[in-house]
């Protein structure tokens, strides 16, 4: 399998032969085509996967780049993945010019509100700065068809699960929700069966 084989735009195929991505990773074979297809899913995936790119692809697809709100939320626990999928996403949309903005603690409030000025497809955040945007009204959710929340399992064990609740319910109802988790304590289940519409099950 190649990933010419996929329906992705040529822009999209180019940067990953860019960034010598040559076939798919298991992960990215199961979750490429449910993504496309605009199914909520729940993936079982460990870092080092393959994952990021399991949806920074499908995102990269199918945002469209004339739209001057952002389309998509990916929620991540820790700044330094918040740093790491903005990095990917960045290269993998690079053709297609997407642009993808980092939001997390301890950086400053205003540079980011400003970066939110600016045309930005997809927002990339830790859930207590990006719920800071929402109340303070810096990032515009009524554009938001994809959400993803990284790594779960990690995200609620860091105490955030008030948080993301919160966002989730600010966001529109009928956006595509994929979430990823290395392992699926109550918590989890939880989440993704309140908040997922019959998610297609992933297991690698
Ligand atoms: P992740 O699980 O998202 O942290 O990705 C792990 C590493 O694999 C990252 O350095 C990616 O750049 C790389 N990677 C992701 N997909 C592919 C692929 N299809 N082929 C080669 N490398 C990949």
């Amino acid at each position: 399998k190649h990933f010419s084989d996929y329906p992705l735009s040529e822009e999209i195929v180019r940067a990953l032969d860019s960034l010598g991505y040559e076939t798919p990773t298991e992960v990215q074979t199961k979750v490429i085509p449910v993504a496309l297809e605009k199914k909520d899913l729940v993936a079982k995936s460990q870092t080092g996967s393959g994952k990021t790119a399991s949806y920074g692809i499908p995102l990269c697809e199918l945002v469209d780049w004339n739209e001057n709100k952002p389309q998509a939320l990916i929620l991540t626990p820790t700044r330094e993945l918040a740093l790491q999928v903005t990095e990917d996403i960045t290269n993998i949309g690079r053709f297609k010019r997407i642009k993808a903005t980092p939001l997390y603690g301890k950086h400053p409030f205003h540079i980011q509100k400003a970066e939110l000025k600016q045309r930005t497809h997809m927002a990339v955040g830790t859930p207590g700065r990006v719920l800071d945007h929402i109340e303070r009204g810096t990032l515009s959710l009524d554009r938001m068809a994809y959400l993803v929340i990284d790594e779960a399992d990690e995200m609620l064990n860091m105490g955030f699960i008030e948080q993301v609740q919160s966002i989730i319910q600010a966001l529109p109802s009928d956006r595509v929700t994929m979430l990823f988790s290395a392992t699926f304590p109550e918590d989890v289940a939880r989440l993704s069966h309140k908040y997922m519409n019959d998610p297609v099950e992933i297991e690698i």
